[in-house]
């Protein structure tokens, strides 16, 4: 006798194959137990679900082809957490449950993984043996961090959702590690998850981490103890940690958002640090948000999650409000820094309609920068453009770099002499000639952290640091950073002070613990001002304000630090709310603004995006799919706009095109997606929209 079984397994996004499979097996199978199935010619890695659907008696139905017996099944809650997933953000079931698993899994036969599942672990590394040997002590909290721990530990009624509102340098690291030791000790089982926005941050983290809980457990701190999980690590590594963790063997684990699907039986606390950074939101297949996953998996484990930010996103920072107006998540603050010295930088607006024009620095900027540097302190300035200059330009004719296969200028890049688009990859080497006319004149126009570098390096080619020697400027973006280790060393770099001014994109403004920084410099910031983007303003004050944070961290230093922004609006309430360190003020400003738009999170967004050969074909399937969703019932509730070119409409040679639905009631917008889902796969059936090469559904977008 056997039995049936619905097995999920990785199908395409739009298979109609979406539910589970039935499959039959010799014997009955806990939901959530891991198997190896026959799916078309191949064999795949399956994940028992729930009890089948009504059995489709007109086909075969196949046997499993083996048990992954040596795991135990995956917990209700992880499944619970996948279902959620895979409905909220509209993707199959099957495609959101494999991709939680480490691919390598999904290689493994049954024998192999037994094979696998032997292998011993590494023993104890010498180094953290010998940390537990040499004398140490849990530094003193301060008294903020104190009374923050005090609250989340007192309120056994309020777990969380806790939103950490800490400035940069107020030791909010502290507080983690304080209540991750907490979960730790009151359970020997108990595990923590702590996500960080970036693989480069989470060497930073990881060192912290280990270093405090090798010294903590002891003998009892094993080489799996301690876990990490991103995109950067290799097939085997991940396996490796995502085995530690579903064995119960990591009692931490650090990732990136992917790590929010990390198969933790005994999760007992999560840490989203940098909540508000846009990094947790995935941008392709289930365009989840790790943020608000943390939050839905910390009730499914009823475990508390501490969000942490200076700069909380909005949507965090409205849902702590104070309860009697509705909020949910309790607020709790670390205004001030560690320490009394390092105080907050100065923040100094240089009116851009007043120097001469054109200027890149202006004068006062540029006398600080030689002036600091000449004392033996670091600088940063940023700038959020990467490359020599963002397009070239026939001094005679209309040529411009334009990719051919993007509405996109291509970027020159002076180091290896291309042109590279930076949004398809095209590169070309830079013509001699103007490739219209033949003019051999032809001219970079504006400026990007490649020309920066450069550019700065003469400015301050008669400066020298205080031990006679030149100044050395140093430049970390995309580009720098592409081989693996780069960023790594070049940050040593920075730290050891070999470099006094390091020259940088967004990259460099987050979370790093620069110790010799007294000034910041943003050059360029206004264009986030006037962006079509809603959320533009929110991105461009949290950028600042965390960069600014990277300044004056080092209690040693007595100089006044300084963040400075160079800008043509110096009266805009956004940089009057940064001068005064204020971000409560910018948040009352921002969402005072979304409600009367009615934006988010006074309202709730979906994007349906398509992408086809031709725009009217994109649209085409939009207006078509804004026409079927008019006949839903929730219609009434959601409005649906109408369908737009991107603002780079063509990358890669595919125009894309994409549609906004808004709904104040979040149930009336999921209910509305879930029905619509279903037409917009017989719509794209249909032979009138053959052209459409995809289509997705982004819930919660970021960028609008
Ligand atoms: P944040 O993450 O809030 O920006 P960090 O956790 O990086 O701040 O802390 C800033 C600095 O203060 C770090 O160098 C950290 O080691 C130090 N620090 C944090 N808490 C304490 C404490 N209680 N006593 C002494 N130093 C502390
Ligand atoms: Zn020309
Ligand atoms: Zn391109």
């Amino acid at each position: 006798m056997s039995v049936q079984l619905s097995v999920l397994v990785h199908t395409p996004a739009h298979s109609p194959l979406a539910g589970p499979l039935t499959y039959q097996s010799e014997l009955p199978l806990a939901p959530g137990t891991l198997v190896r199935v026959p799916l078309g010619q191949r064999e795949t890695l399956g994940v028992v679900w729930d009890a089948p659907q009504d059995t489709p008696t007109t086909w075969e139905i196949k046997p499993i082809t083996a048990v992954l017996s040596g795991l135990q099944p995956m917990s209700d809650a992880w499944r619970q957490l996948v279902g959620f997933s895979a409905s909220y953000y509209q993707r199959s079931l099957g495609e959101v449950a494999l991709s939680a698993l480490p691919p390598q899994l999904k290689g493994l036969d049954a024998t192999q993984l037994e094979r696998r599942l032997r292998r011993k672990p590494l023993s104890v590394e010498s180094d953290t043996e010998q940390a537990t040997t040499s004398p140490w002590a849990l530094p003193e909290l301060t008294p903020a961090q104190a009374e923050v721990l005090a609250r989340m530990h007192s309120t056994p009624t309020h777990k969380g959702p806790f939103l950490l509102f800490g400035a940069t340098g107020s030791g909010k690291t502290e507080v983690y590690l304080r209540a991750v030791q907490k979960v730790l000790e009151a359970d020997p089982k108990a595990q923590a998850l702590v996500m960080v926005p970036e693989i480069n941050l989470t060497p930073q983290l990881e060192a912290r981490f280990e270093q405090r809980f090798a010294q903590l457990l002891g003998a009892d701190f094993k080489p799996d103890t301690l876990v990490s999980m991103h995109s950067g690590m290799t097939g085997p590594q991940r396996l490796k940690s995502w085995l530690a963790a579903h064995q119960g063997k990591a009692r931490i684990v650090l990732g990136t958002r992917m790590a929010i699907f990390a198969s933790m039986p005994h999760l007992q606390l999560i840490v989203v640090d940098e909540e508000h950074d846009p990094s947790y939101k995935q941008q392709e297949g289930a365009r989840y948000s790790a943020r608000d996953l943390a939050v839905f998996r910390a009730r499914l484990e009823n475990a508390p999650v501490i969000l942490g930010s200076a700069t909380p996103s909005l949507e965090s920072w409205h849902h702590s409000r104070p309860a009697a107006e509705g909020g949910r998540y309790l607020r709790l603050e670390m205004p001030d820094r560690v320490g009394g010295h390092s105080s907050f930088p100065l923040v100094r607006r240089v009116d851009m309609n007043h120097q001469p024009k054109g200027a890149v620095f202006s004068p006062p900027l540029l006398q600080a920068i030689q002036e600091r540097v000449a004392r033996g302190e670091q600088c940063m300035v940023l700038l959020n453009r990467r490359g020599y200059a963002p397009v070239l330009q026939c001094s005679d004719c209309d040529w411009k770099s334009a990719c051919a296969h993007c509405s996109a200028f291509r970027v020159f890049h002076k180091t290896d002499r291309t042109l590279r688009c930076h949004h398809c990859g095209f590169t070309e080497r830079v013509p001699r000639h103007c490739p219209a006319c033949g003019n051999p004149d032809i001219r970079p126009i504006g400026r990007g952290t490649e020309q920066l570098e450069e550019h700065l390096s003469e400015l301050l080619h008669a400066v020298a640091r205080p031990d006679g020697t030149p100044v050395r400027v140093a430049r970390i973006d995309a580009d720098t950073t592409q081989k693996k280790g780069t960023l790594e060393a070049q940050l040593a770099s920075v730290h050891a002070g070999d470099v006094d001014v390091l020259v940088g994109t967004q990259m460099i403004a987050k979370g790093h613990d620069f110790r010799g920084i007294t000034l910041v410099a943003a050059l360029n910031p206004d264009g986030a001002l006037f962006s079509s983007d809603f959320r533009a303003p929110e991105r461009l004050f949290s950028l600042l304000l965390q960069a600014a944070g990277r300044a004056g961290r080092s209690p040693d230093l007595s100089a006044q630090s300084e963040m400075w922004v160079q800008t043509h609006h110096p009266q805009h309430p956004l940089y009057a709310a940064l001068k005064a360190h204020n971000y409560p003020e910018f948040a009352r400003q921002q969402l005072s603004e979304r409600e009367q738009s009615t934006l988010p999170p006074f309202s709730y967004q979906a994007l349906l995006r398509a992408d086809a050969r031709t725009q009217e074909v994109a649209q085409g399937f939009l207006n078509a799919a804004r026409l079927a969703a008019t006949q839903l019932p929730a219609a009434e509730h959601v409005s649906c706009f109408a369908a737009v070119p991107l603002t780079i409409q063509r990358v890669a040679n595919v125009e894309r095109a994409q549609m906004l639905l808004e709904s104040t009631s979040r149930t009336a917008l999921q209910h509305h997606l879930a029905q619509w889902h279903t037409l917009l796969h017989a719509l794209k059936k249909d032979p009138a929209h053959k052209g459409v090469i995809r289509w997705a559904v982004d819930v919660d977008p970021l960028a609008i």
